[in-house]
């Protein structure tokens, strides 16, 4: 199988998985999304609350935490989904966008390894705390989004989840756009 035969086989699956009870409550489901060669996996906790249902289904789509995580993309990788990838690390949206619980959390494992070993990225950007811990990183985040981690030759590196940093309003959204963008240089010295 190819790797775009492997892609819609996944999506095909994740739609019709069952592994949780995430599953029965009629919540959408959200695969991952963008090049699957890319160099750069970009990974959040779960889908957002959709407010156009039209956009339901795609990661990062559709709401405001989902609007600054793609205007910070969009000013680093101007082609964004066609230059990275972007998935969360569950895939079903979880009731009142509550967080997801451990055990939706591993009935998903196997979803988001499946996407990194299609993709394959050199750097892993993890955004929020779910997400690192997926990874096993456990420091707390204000020290995690300095540290160079190394995950199965992958350079892990770990950001505030975008939702977070709107509670903090406009001056906090500036800071990240700025975080990011050093993000991005320390990226492109790793990718080469
Ligand atoms: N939308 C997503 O797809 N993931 C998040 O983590 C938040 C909003």
């Amino acid at each position: 199988m190819n790797k775009d035969t492997k892609f819609i086989d996944y999506i095909d699956r994740v739609s019709k998985c069952k592994r949780c009870k995430l599953c029965g409550l009629g919540q959408h489901r959200c695969p991952g999304l963008g090049n699957l060669n890319a160099k750069v996996m970009f990974i959040g906790e779960a889908p957002g609350k959709v407010e156009n249902p039209e956009l339901r289904g795609l990661p990062f789509v559709g709401n405001r935490s989902s609007d600054l995580l793609l205007e910070c993309v969009y000013t680093n990788w101007p082609n964004g989904y066609d230059d990275v990838y972007i998935t969360n690390t569950v895939k079903c949206n979880p009731p009142d966008n509550r967080k997801p619980e451990d055990s939706e959390i591993l009935a998903c494992k196997q979803f988001l390894r499946e996407e990194i070993n299609l993709v394959n990225p050199k750097v892993i950007v993890c955004l929020g705390r779910t997400a690192a811990n997926w990874f096993g990183i456990t420091e707390p985040l204000n020290r995690a989004v300095y540290i160079d981690y190394k995950w199965e030759g992958c350079l892990v590196k770990v950001l505030y989840h975008p939702a977070y940093v709107l509670r903090f309003g406009f001056q906090a959204t500036l800071q990240y756009l700025a975080f990011f963008r050093l993000m991005k240089k320390r990226i492109d010295e790793y990718v080469g």
